[in-house]
């Protein structure tokens, strides 16, 4: 076996291990030294001696100081480490990167849904919005008979999504933060692939009433179903209503058609989970250079997870179109940094044991690898959570938390219409309501989960493919995915994972 190092900036003093499975001790590595002890795959090593209190450095920045000399071609894991403070957010470069626009890229289209709001839909979907988790049953029983005697009469749609949550009641819901869930849920109803029809269960009591959670007029009387309602004797009653409801908005989604739209309708929403440390050299480049090629023909990117950026904000306000664009950053991060302080944790929270055991050693590795997603176009905007995206295209940072449920809930909530999700060391993650693009930062995952991954960037690590060629390769298979044309394999197994809103408000 030949020993694969990969090193990503050439001021870096460690690198990763590239081999499936581990390197043994006693290996002679390309340019460097021989390895002291055995390193599993994408683990770091150290390229030269570092004494106690070095910068041990990758992607070209300080990850950690040594807590103890640490010799050339020792492992170099979290525990030799300690992580560095997170900086201020004052004095931060403010807009000072004035990239030459990038040319733009024409001539790339697919077939969506167009909505009367300008929208464009990827799928064809009836969501049934509710107010208050206490209607979750009774709607499940009504969606199982919606899909198995209303959806055959209607070819066209491609299914009915329950968009069940916790909120709505036993919340204090006139506290600080009590708008972020409201406003996700209002949005996600307006998602493009929901085609403007809106249909509501509630069930009457709840604190969050219907005209509460949709501004009068978005939504006709006659397509609510309040379950307290007197004209509602028996379950069966309730059922038939919702039924009914469903069916008049059926009618008009399945006479829908697709139609060619530029490529620049795509409004795709970028994040991951299940992170290794080569979530930031093959799968999160690739889908860096993919999101330049989106920003360049004119598409919308979100990417997101606050607690994985903090630690790259300069990097970010620096990259920011505006002044104010890099103000709006850092208020979002101030607003993060103070909503876990009154937790009691800071964004190092974040890490799980398998980004330890898949080589990142904390979470400023873990930032430095997942910010690549955003590839290298100014950040046109910033939405807080639960925010919808206006007319705004180009790259967006849509503040979210990392957990991947949140997040895609939010992301949805702004208008989501394709999802891409790279992970390494595995995850099922799917939505019902947006087709997830599964990216794998390794082969040997690729290979394991041959029906669940839908790209493998391992390959980049093998030396079978570039950067550039899995960043095209993702790029045509979002066009055809974004046309109907493919499923992901998320959607061929129907995996889907709950909406779970952001709430950081008290329960009461
Ligand atoms: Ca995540």
């Amino acid at each position: 076996m030949t020993p694969v190092l990969i090193r990503m900036h050439e001021r870096d003093n460690v690198a990763i291990v590239g081999n499936d499975g581990c390197l043994p001790a006693g290996t002679v590595l390309p340019g460097g030294p021989t390895l002291r002890e055995k390193v599993p795959q994408a683990h770091k090593v150290a390229l030269i001696d570092l004494p106690a209190g070095a910068d041990v450095r990758r992607y070209g920045v300080n990850i950690g100081t040594a807590k103890a000399p640490i010799a050339a071609g020792s492992w170099v894991h979290e525990r030799l480490l300690d992580m560095p403070a997170a900086r201020s957010l004052d004095g931060l470069p403010m807009a000072t990167l004035k990239a030459a626009p990038q040319p733009p890229l024409e001539g790339h289209s697919f077939m969506g849904y167009r909505n009367a709001d300008g929208s464009v839909g990827t799928r064809n979907l009836l969501a049934i919005s509710t107010t208050v988790q206490c209607v979750a049953g009774v709607l499940d029983v009504a969606l199982q008979r919606i899909r198995s005697e209303l959806l055959p009469k209607y070819p066209n749609v491609d299914g009915v999504v329950g968009i069940e949550h916790a909120y709505g009641c036993g919340v204090a819901i006139e506290a600080p933060g009590a708008e972020i869930p409201i406003r996700t849920l209002r949005h996600i109803a307006m998602n493009p692939n929901f085609g403007g029809e809106i249909m509501l269960v509630s069930l009457g009591c709840e604190k969050l009433q219907p005209d509460r959670l949709l501004p009068p007029g978005t939504i006709p009387l006659s397509t609510g179903v309040r379950l307290q309602d007197e004209q509602h004797v028996g379950l069966m009653s309730m059922i038939d209503h919702i039924l009914a409801t469903a069916d008049s908005h059926l009618q008009r989604l399945n006479a829908r058609r697709r139609e060619s739209v530029p490529a620049s309708e795509l409004v795709v929403g970028v994040q991951c989970g299940g992170s290794d440390a080569f979530s930031g050299a093959t799968a999160n480049p690739a889908v860096g250079f993919c999101t330049d090629l989106l920003v360049r023909a004119g598409a919308t990117v979100m990417f997101s997870e606050n607690t994985e950026v903090r630690d790259g904000i300069a990097q970010l306000t620096t990259r920011a179109a505006t002044p104010e664009v890099a103000e709006a950053l850092i208020r979002e991060m101030a607003w993060t940094d103070a909503y876990l302080a009154r937790g009691g944790v800071d964004r190092s929270a974040n890490t799980t044991p398998g980004n330890k055991a898949g080589g990142l050693s904390n979470i400023v590795e873990k930032a430095m690898g997942s910010i690549v997603k955003s590839g290298s176009a100014p950040i046109a905007g910033v939405l807080a959570p639960g925010e919808k995206l206006g007319n705004s295209k180009g790259l967006i940072y849509a503040a979210t938390p990392a957990s991947d449920f949140i997040c895609g809930t939010l992301q949805l909530a702004a208008g989501m219409n394709l999802h891409v999700f790279t992970t390494g060391r595995g995850t099922p993650y799917g939505l019902e309501a947006v087709p997830v693009i599964k990216v794998a930062t390794r082969s040997d995952l690729a290979r394991r989960w041959h029906d669940l991954m839908d790209v493998n960037a391992g390959r980049i690590a093998d030396g079978q493919a570039s950067i550039e060629d899995v960043g095209w390769e993702l790029f045509h298979l979002m066009l055809d995915v974004a046309s109907g044309r493919r499923k992901t394999f998320a959607e061929q197994w129907k995996l889907h994972n709950a909406l779970v809103l952001f709430n950081p408000a008290p329960v009461t």
